[in-house]
């Protein structure tokens, strides 16, 4: 490679290009391709003429050539024209022969080595005989013109001597061309010479240059490889730089990240640890202040545990006091009871049942009066001021009067117990369940429920099925069982049997019996042993829940009757009778006792306009009137019978009181529960109600008595 500028720089720029150069700069030519032209110009040159020297010239050549050739040239400037030619390089031209002058000395001596184109020469000398030959010819043909010939002969004379000169002078400076011509073709030998040994010199050169441009080809290719690998290389590092810039910026984004959280942290922790000091200061404070609570604490454990004694004590002393308390009530109960037995009236409890929804509904109706619907779920004015004994109940009323002022009137009721519309059947039940205990005892025990319809007579009687909700009947006869079994003990065996009657148009219906309608005719029969009806079904009673069977087949029967006829559950009068039978074992007594429960028809005054209409509707009424009336005038002969002594008992004017006669006539513990509605609009039939149970409270008929028979 740097040997390549020298090369470059070298040609003279007076010679023709180089091919050689050409091809090895511009790198079109193969290199084997190069060397093969330039070996071949170099043998074929060798032996070529001298004008073909410039072709494979060059500037390592021209120089010594030129130098050599100024140095031939200059022992020839004293002779011939080449002297004449400039100092600077002299061009590498074959010299042309001199022009033919005409004024040039004729020369007669012929150089030896005289080229072949002098015969040309005496040709072109020649021509002007010819032409003086045919003259002859035409003087000879015509003879005619003879001055003319003449003239022309002196001329041709003239011309031919001038033509002798001038071959002359052409002789002689041939002459000296060809002395000149072997001057130089001595110095083109020794030129030649000179150029052999150039050529040469420039063949080596050559060969080295070859040698030189392979190495530098080789050089090329490996510099290319190297520099495609570099560059690969640098690709590569490119890429592993662009990684890492990229790593860097992660780093980086890293770095500044775990700064951002460090510092942070930082922030937190002195945040931390002023806060640790802060709740050391204020553990500090809470233990000494907890030091201080636990002195208290100690304190009131002292005190408490003293206290706690104190509690005990107290607490026994009020469990003393409360069992005397239920001790006195029951001794209270008992001595009441006493004084209501020995008083000999029927007992006579009010319950006002709640307001329920249905009372809100514009359809419902209970009553065959259904209240217009300005008064529909209103409240009658019912209050209950005994609060200690519950025993009054306190109704008021206002109407307007005839001038229109409105008057109020307040009646005041007492009963032996009132309950209010919040009382539950267990409240009620255990007011009545002493009774239930009489009956074990040999008494007979009636309890009846009077009321309007939709009252709560028969919800009291029978209940609901939620065992909250229980009725009396249940309830009383689980109580005789419970007694029943309590007096086992003592040597009492008790059976018993129950039966379920419905009176509805003063006919007895069998509501234990079968087919859907009971068609046998049913007497009523009193004997000693107590009240009977003929060819109804008694069912034995093992256990409580044979009464729930009963019941349920009774009220199967009766819902059959209701929808068969219409609302007959209230137009009817049903009465459930539980008998009871026992013996003693030890002593040998047995007792007789027997328990009624009846739900009885709705009290309402019927609308007799209403009723009329309907046959069945006006007899079912009538049935009802005549047999509350009928109760109403055996409860009231019973008061006047206690008054003034004998008077008959019209018990036999309804069925009703025919079959309560011995429920009804002294020898019974009866108790009225006269149920109520809470709304004004009933309030009128409230009030009679409420009329008809005072009646009865008042009605004294004597002290019931022990059916006990001793052993005979
Ligand atoms: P009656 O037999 O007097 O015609 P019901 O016993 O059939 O009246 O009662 C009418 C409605 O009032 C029934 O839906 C019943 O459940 C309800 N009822 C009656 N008394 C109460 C009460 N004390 N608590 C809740 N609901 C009652
Ligand atoms: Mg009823």
């Amino acid at each position: 490679m740097s040997r390549l500028p020298r090369l470059r720089s070298s040609p003279d720029p007076s010679d023709p290009p180089v091919p050689f150069i050409a091809t090895t700069l511009g790198f079109s030519m193969s290199t084997s391709g190069y060397k093969r032209k330039a070996e071949d110009d170099l043998d074929t040159e060798a032996l070529d003429q001298p004008r073909k020297l410039p072709a494979i010239g060059n500037g390592a050549t021209a120089r010594p050539l030129a130098a050599s050739r100024s140095a031939l040239n200059r022992p020839t400037t004293t002779t011939g024209p080449a002297a004449k030619q400039p100092s600077g390089p002299q061009r590498l031209t074959r010299p042309e022969p001199p022009k033919l002058s005409t004024s040039a000395p004729r020369r007669t001596t012929r150089a030896t080595s005289a080229p072949p184109k002098q015969v040309g020469v005496s040709s072109g000398l020649i021509r002007p005989f010819g032409r003086v030959v045919s003259a002859s010819r035409v003087a000879s043909g015509s003879g005619l013109q003879t001055k003319e010939f003449r003239d022309l002969q002196s001329q041709v004379a003239s011309i031919e001597s001038t033509q002798l000169a001038n071959a002359e002078k052409l002789a002689q400076t041939m002459d000296a061309e060809r002395a000149k011509v072997a001057e130089l073709e001595a110095n083109h030998r020794a030129l030649s010479l000179e150029l052999a040994n150039a050529k040469s010199l420039e063949l080596d050169k050559r060969r080295e240059l070859v040698s030189a441009s392979d190495e530098i080809q080789k050089l090329r290719m490996k510099h290319a490889k190297e520099i495609m690998g570099l560059e690969m290389e640098m690709k590569s590092k490119a890429r592993e730089a662009r990684e890492l810039a990229d790593e860097l910026r992660l780093a980086k984004s890293d770095l500044e990240r775990e700064r951002n959280d460090v510092s942070n942290l930082k922030a937190t922790l002195s945040h931390q640890s002023t806060s640790h000091i802060t709740l050391n200061a204020q553990i500090n404070a809470l233990q000494a202040q907890k030091a201080a609570m636990q002195m208290q604490l100690d304190a009131l454990m002292t005190t408490s545990s003293d206290r706690t004694l104190e509690l005990e004590t107290a607490h026994r002393r009020i469990l003393d006091l409360e069992q005397d308390a239920r001790e006195s009530e029951m001794v209270r109960r008992k001595l009441h009871n006493m004084v209501q037995e020995l008083k000999g009236n029927i007992r006579v409890f009010c319950r006002v049942r709640p307001v329920l929804t249905s009372d809100l509904s514009p359809t419902c109706s209970f009553t065959s009066n259904p209240p217009d619907n300005e008064e529909k779920g209103r409240e009658a004015d019912i209050t209950f001021p005994d609060k200690r004994d519950h025993k009054e109940i306190v109704v008021s009323s206002s109407s307007s009067s005839a001038m229109g002022s409105e008057r109020k009137e307040v009646y005041n009721f007492g009963f032996d117990r009132v309950f209010e519309p919040e009382s539950t059947q267990t409240e009620v039940f255990e007011e009545i369940s002493f009774l239930a205990q009489s009956c074990v005892d040999g008494y007979n025990v009636c309890i009846f429920a009077y009321g309007q319809t939709g009252s709560g007579k028969s919800f009291t009687m029978e209940g609901g099925l939620t065992e909250a909700t229980t009725g009396m009947i249940p309830r009383a006869v689980n109580q005789v069982f419970k007694a029943a079994d309590d007096l086992k003990s003592k040597g009492w065996e008790y059976k018993m049997d129950g039966q379920f009657l419905e009176i509805y148009n003063e006919t007895i219906n069998d509501l234990l019996g079968k087919g859907e309608f009971d068609k046998k005719k049913h007497e009523i029969k009193h004997d000693k042993s107590g009240t009977r009806v003929t060819d109804v079904n008694v069912m034995p009673l093992p256990s409580p829940a044979s009464v729930t069977s009963l019941l349920r087949v009774a009220n199967s029967r009766r819902t059959v009757a209701a929808t068969l006829m219409n609302e007959r559950s209230s137009r009817s009068h049903s009465v459930f009778t539980l008998r009871i039978s026992g013996t003693n074992t030890h002593t040998g007594e047995s007792c007789e006792g027997s328990l009624n429960l009846v739900d009885l028809a709705g009290s309402e005054r019927l609308n007799s306009s209403g009723a009329a209409g309907d046959k069945d509707r006006l007899k079912e009424t009538q049935n009802i009137n005549k047999s509350l009336s009928a109760l109403g005038d055996v409860i009231a002969a019973l008061g006047e019978k206690g008054e003034k002594g004998e008077k008959h008992i019209p018990y036999r004017n309804s069925k009703l009181t025919y079959l309560l006669q011995n429920s009804l006539s002294g020898n019974s513990k009866t108790l009225m529960i006269l149920n109520l509605s809470p709304l004004a609009a009933h309030l009128n039939e409230s009030l009679c109600s409420l009329r008809f149970a005072t009646k009865v409270n008042n009605t004294m008929i004597g002290t019931a008595k022990k059916q006990i028979r001793g052993s005979s």
